[in-house]
């Protein structure tokens, strides 16, 4: 059914984007939100042999680790050199450590990575990784090389499942399992590296084939954000990874308190699944608007820091035939971003087993993309990569779990 935008207060968004937040109900909620991530915590980054995994500590904890061994804190930094520059993971492959060191650290620790079950590459250069972690959770992770570029974004996953239930995502389906660590997420972008033998990590001003990162795989990340958020430190550490906030993109369906969080401390590009211009549907196609209402999310948007011109906020629209692509919506989207620096991404609707939606046709999306650039709002179609090895938005782990059901229907 189509949904008219004539429900939306005229003016609405307008006036609340104005008001500053209740600092002290934005501290509670934000309490909240992370008492809750707790509970889906992720085990310990410890191996069954006791050894601890050394990915995904901040440096002040790499330094507490040696100093608990009875070693000097500036290990340390040699050891962040070469875990996250060179990319070892083998301590004997570390020649500025002492042998003795060595063999002292790969007693205690490892320098682990997510097991990469399955690799599948698309006809279209896209690469699908189907990770496995210790305690046998999975997600997947999507490298998407530029067409016609020497770069590509690695789009990487936060949560085991999602607490969200978006109508159109197939993640959605699927009930948050837990919380991926530190460690799991930025082992994600290592694993994928290791992939593409792309160690040590490209120095500024040199092409990466893997270049950015997405936030945009499975789960929720502003509802597992105290470790997304070390995991994009270690990754934008100069003497690391070193990737620019300006190469971070963190995708969120509008958990607003944690918006403002994520802006004041990483800072990194925003993108904002808004999908809908009513709150009557876009309660219905992303349930978080019924906490979250568009007019508080598209202030929380105004509220970003550094949102310019150059650095706008990407909306994200999927595209849903006769649900929410009429020219009417895309002339209330005009309206709803009026003075924000942003652009829209439509996202044609990816179909997955027992979908409820259909994609929109090719002339309703051009229609669509049409009034917003005319309202002066670039609005590129992404072009959907990797459907044949179900990569796409919202298809994430489909195929293997048609697999693990076929199996154990077969068993
Ligand atoms: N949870 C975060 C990030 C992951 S989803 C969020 O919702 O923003 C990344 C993007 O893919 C979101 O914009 C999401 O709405 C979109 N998406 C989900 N399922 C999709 C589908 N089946 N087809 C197209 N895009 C989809
Ligand atoms: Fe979760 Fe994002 Fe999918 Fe919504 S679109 S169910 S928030 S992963």
């Amino acid at each position: 059914m189509r949904r008219s935008p004539a429900n939306v207060r005229p003016g609405a968004a307008d006036i609340v984007s104005q008001a500053a937040p209740d600092t002290d109900l934005s501290e509670g909620e934000r309490a909240r939100i992370l008492a809750k991530a707790a509970l889906f915590a992720p085990p310990p980054a410890t191996l069954a042999d006791g050894r601890r995994d050394l990915v995904g500590l901040t440096r002040d904890e790499l330094a507490a680790e040696m100093v608990a061994i009875g070693e000097q804190p500036f290990r340390a930094k040699q050891l962040w050199h070469w875990i996250y520059h060179q990319g070892v993971t083998d301590f004997s492959r570390m020649p500025s450590i002492a042998k003795p060191m060595q063999a002292k650290l790969a007693e205690r620790f490892v320098v682990g990575r997510p097991e990469a079950t399955t690799v599948q590459t698309s006809t279209d250069g896209t690469r699908k990784f189907l990770f496995r972690y210790r305690d046998g959770q999975e997600v997947e992770t999507v490298y998407i090389p530029s067409p016609d570029e020497d770069r590509g974004a690695v789009c990487i996953s936060t949560q085991v499942g999602c607490t969200l239930s978006c109508k159109f995502c197939h993640t959605g389906t699927q009930k948050l399992v837990r919380n991926l660590g530190a460690a799991e997420i930025v082992g994600q972008f290592m694993a994928a590296r290791d992939s593409y033998g792309e160690w040590p990590s490209p120095k500024d001003g040199t092409a990466r084939h893997l270049s950015n990162i997405v936030v945009m795989g499975m789960g929720e990340p502003l509802y597992n954000y105290e470790n997304t958020a070390k995991a994009m430190r270690i990754v934008m550490d100069n003497e690391g990874i070193a990737l620019s906030r300006r190469r971070i993109t963190l995708s969120t369906s509008g958990v607003v308190p944690m918006m403002d969080r994520c802006g004041a401390e990483l800072n990194v590009n925003l993108a904002v699944s808004l999908h809908a211009v009513t709150n009557e549907l876009r309660n219905e196609i992303v349930p978080l608007n019924r906490k979250y209402p568009i007019e508080e999310l598209m202030a929380a948007c105004r509220r970003y820091p550094g949102a310019s011109n150059a650095r706008r906020i990407t909306f994200e629209y999927v595209m849903l035939r006769g649900v929410n692509d009429s020219p009417a919506e895309a002339h209330e989207l005009v309206r709803l971003l009026k003075g924000l620096p942003a652009k829209v991404n439509l996202i044609p609707f990816n179909p997955w087993p027992g979908s409820p939606y259909k994609t929109s046709t090719g002339e309703a999306v051009r229609a669509f993309a049409e009034i917003l650039e005319a309202g002066g709002y670039s609005s590129p179609v992404r072009r959907p990569r990797g459907r044949d090895i179900s990569a796409a938005c919202g298809q994430l782990k489909t195929e293997s779990e048609r697999v693990r059901r076929v199996k154990a229907d077969a068993a």
